[in-house]
């Protein structure tokens, strides 16, 4: 897997905008150029148009070079296999069900002390 925070040579793309074909960072980051934030099926073409698309390394980093060189009208006019569309939902799906639950283990706890902390504070203060 790519790391957050790893950058790809100069001739390599992580991601690029399906609707105005413009080079991001991250699949689900909305684009600098168009404002353009997808969601849902946007977001499966989204990662199908990135290095998430794979999680063989070898494989990233020959779409990275794939996805560099694709022009932006090429990017925007690129027809998704269906099969593929399918086999990225469900991994995206995946995805967004981790972070749900990442909310529930994380998010609440961290809401229930933020909580406790403003209580305390209040019952001192009167
Ligand atoms: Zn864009």
């Amino acid at each position: 897997m790519v790391e957050d925070d790893a950058f790809l040579e100069d001739h390599q793309s992580r991601a690029r905008c399906i609707r105005c074909g413009d080079e991001k960072f991250q699949p689900y980051h909305r684009c600098e150029s168009c404002r353009f934030e997808p969601q849902n099926d946007d977001l499966v073409k989204s990662v199908y148009l990135s290095v998430w698309r794979y999680e063989d390394a070898d494989k990233q980093a020959h779409w990275a070079e794939a996805l560099k060189v694709l022009t932006k009208d090429e990017i925007v006019h690129f027809t998704f296999a269906s099969e593929e569309m399918k086999r990225l939902h469900t991994f995206v799906g995946d995805l967004v069900k981790t972070g749900g639950r990442h909310f529930w283990f994380v998010g609440i706890p961290l809401i229930a002390a933020i909580m406790g902390l403003t209580w305390a504070v209040f019952a001192k203060t009167f």
